[in-house]
């Protein structure tokens, strides 16, 4: 859920659009731009009834625009091409951004409805301009003349990057060429689908643990016992227990049932998923998919569907990302075995006669923890109010960049508990606007997610500001007691929150490239954040008692960190073995035909991973890879996370984690100006070289 904002680009790219003289007559709140302050959604003047008319009319209007475009008689210029596609559309980016945003955030069966008959509206809207060859002509006509032209560096980048999304889809293949790869692409959605169908089946309908002798239960705790008889009785075996592969069912079971052979039982339920030879099996259809993404990457002109994936992205090639991940392994396995040699002891001095598999993980590493670090949520979490979180995430934002955040409450919002807040930059002026919607509801998805109603851009030479969402499902208060946060909420929070820093430093003039930044490189400004959240000095900046205003001791600061290093061999390895087997799959060349119990088997025995510990995602129900937008592409999170550490690392060698001179540098070259070229350039322009992949190992205590 992390990556929401990504994908909401990735839906709205062909979307991004403008148009500025076209007067709407109409009343729709979406024809125009918003009379609010501060542009935002006027949301007390949307009617669910206003969202399919906005639609379908702005499709028109950006159709009508992009016809303006290819109907233009003179030669194609920057001006006369690229800057009006660049700006089309606004109408429909206006509906889609509101529009989308609520059917994650407060959606409601209308909405659902609504989605249902736009979403093939707009992939064919996606598909019309794709494949207008009228369109790409002009496009590639600038994009030959670019580097003898007079185009500064940033128009540059726009034409390079629409010539390339245009080309990446297609454009420059014959007619028949076209119809084979518009063919596949509609395979693989079909068989994505099935994948993803066949894995929801797997895992809510076609396994159940229902326990009917309460011994079975030994070891569980008592809210996890009473949540499966609460399943159980819902599921019509009253007095029984319920257990399923939903993770806040599983993971518990695994972690305290102290009966070995039910622990065996669901976790064989869990890694069999796909692969029972049933109605729901994934084997065939992943094999299928395989062989069709290697069919569209020769297509495109790629030696493999990771190349193809992967020459968009910060890592460049497939075979840096195979080094990437095999450096890390080397480093992670003998973490990994340690961990399990612990555990191991602690099952002997039991007395239990075995050797440890992969179903008892779990469970030996729950008691490893509280024999090493002895961290309990329920000591931490008064330190961390919502109120002082949020507060101290502001403050940290203030030491390192000087903005300030305002409550304003004259501002509409989509529901009632929704808080806005300006944010200032150090003179007074007036940067963007921040929406928080905290608490989970049923009209909310779950996880939590940054995204906005408007990007930061420019129009007609003025700045247009940014106006950013924060999205949760934290904890709620109850009864007197304010919202207390855990660990995990913590860091989401000041994780999310970076995200919308990056919204709202964005600087780019064109809306094809201001923030735009490779999938390898999206999590870099979140994740960057999460360092400072566990920082000593920073917790004592907001983590207080908030009964009493006592400041964190010492003590469970050393805790917090200590925790930290907890299972990371494990973590680390199975995270690592999913990413390699997601690549072995998408290095195929055509024709790709694998057979994937052997397929993986083989592929995990290559990367040395021991058999105490599966990939996170085997192949029958990798979802990421096979019916989600991570083809080739898993490895990002740990692509990232080498370059949060090591951006971390530069302001702790530094000798001050606020050093501002550090902070306008990765604001400007990390942030703000982050679509201007490569993400590596940018990166490198803040830390003068490349990243290092050491201070990631520290951190996970791996090195
Ligand atoms: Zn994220």
């Amino acid at each position: 859920m992390k990556n929401r904002i990504l994908l909401l680009t990735v839906i709205l790219f062909a979307l991004i659009t403008a148009c500025k003289n076209e007067k709407k007559t109409n009343d729709n709140p979406f024809a125009t731009e918003y009379s609010t302050p501060f542009q935002v959604p006027p949301f007390d003047k949307i009617d669910t009834t206003d969202y399919l008319p906005a639609f379908i009319a702005g499709i028109k209007q950006h159709d009508e625009e992009v016809l303006a475009i290819t109907d233009n008689a003179t030669e194609p210029t920057f001006e006369n091409t690229i800057l009006p596609f660049d700006k089309s559309g606004k109408m429909l980016t206006r509906v889609s951004k509101v529009f989308f945003n609520l059917t994650e955030a407060n959606t409601n069966d209308q909405l659902q409805a609504i989605a249902n008959k736009v979403s093939p509206l707009l992939s064919k809207h996606n598909d019309d301009i794709a494949m207008n060859a009228k369109l790409f002509t002009r496009i590639k006509a600038i994009y030959d003349k670019r580097s003898g032209s007079n185009l500064d560096a940033q128009q540059i980048r726009a034409v390079e990057k629409y010539y390339r999304d245009f080309e990446r889809r297609g454009a420059n293949l014959s007619k028949d060429q076209q119809d084979q790869l518009r063919k596949i692409n509609e395979d693989l959605s079909m068989l994505s689908l099935k994948f993803g169908n066949n894995l929801l089946a797997e895992t809510n309908k076609n396994f159940k643990l229902v326990i009917d002798n309460k011994a079975d239960l030994d070891g569980l705790p008592d809210d996890v016992i009473s949540a499966a008889a609460e399943a159980a009785e819902k599921d019509g075996s009253k007095g029984k227990w319920l257990f399923t592969l939903a993770k806040p069912s599983l993971i518990p079971f695994l972690q305290y049932a102290k009966n070995r052979a039910l622990r065996e039982k669901i976790y064989r339920g869990y890694f069999m998923r796909g692969n029972n030879d049933n109605a729901n099996d994934n084997k065939a259809i992943l094999a299928d998919i395989v062989r069709l993404r290697a069919e569209k990457a020769k297509l495109l002109g790629y030696e493999n569907y990771a190349a193809y994936v992967i020459d968009d992205n910060m890592a460049k090639t497939p075979a840096t990302v195979d080094a990437f991940l095999d450096k890390l392994m080397v480093a992670s396995l003998p973490v990994a075995k340690a961990e399990l040699s612990e555990m191991q002891k602690i099952a002997d001095s039991e007395g239990g006669n075995f050797k440890l598999k992969s179903w008892d993980w779990w469970y030996y590493s729950e008691k490893l923890r509280k024999l090493k670090y002895d961290l309990d949520e329920n000591e931490l979490k008064p330190y961390f109010s919502l109120e002082n979180v949020r507060n101290g995430m502001f403050a940290l934002a203030g030491k390192l960049y000087g903005i300030t955040f305002t409550k304003v409450t004259n501002l509409p919002v989509y529901y009632k508990d929704v808080e806005t807040f300006e944010v200032k930059e150090a003179d007074g002026s007036h940067l963007g606007i921040l929406y928080l919607d905290y608490y989970p509801r049923e009209s909310k998805s779950g996880g939590a997610w940054c995204t906005d109603f408007q990007s930061a851009g420019w129009e007609n030479g003025k700045k247009v500001d940014p106006v950013v969402s924060m999205v949760c499902n934290f904890t709620p208060p109850t009864g007197d007691i304010p919202a207390l946060l855990n660990w995990d909420e913590t860091s989401t929070l000041f994780h999310e929150f970076g995200h919308a820093l990056h919204g709202l430093f964005t600087l780019g003039k064109y809306n094809r490239t201001a923030g735009n930044v490779p999938q390898d490189y999206v999590e870099l400004p979140s994740q960057v954040m999460e360092n400072w959240a566990g920082e000593p000095e920073v917790l004592k900046m907001y983590a207080k008692h908030y009964k009493t205003g006592e400041v964190i001791p010492d003590k469970l600061i050393d805790k917090i960190e200590k925790s930290g290093l907890f299972n990371q061999g494990f973590v680390t390895v199975e995270y690592l073995a999913a990413s390699i087997l997601d690549l072995d799959y998408h290095e195929l060349a055509t024709p790709a035909k694998v057979e994937p119990v052997s397929f993986e088997k083989d592929a995990m025995y290559k990367a040395g991973l021991i058999d105490e510990i599966l990939p996170r995602y085997r192949s029958t129900y990798f979802a990421h890879i096979f019916s989600g937008g991570y083809a080739a592409g898993y490895y990002v999170y740990m692509w990232a996370a080498v370059l949060d550490a090591d951006a971390f690392d530069y302001f702790k060698q530094s000798g001050d984690i606020f050093n501002p001179e550090l902070a306008a540098k990765f604001r400007k070259n990390c942030l703000a100006e982050s679509g201007d070229d490569e993400g590596m350039i940018q990166y490198k322009k803040f830390r003068g070289q490349e990243p290092s992949l050491d201070p990631l190992l520290k951190r996970r205590g791996l090195k």
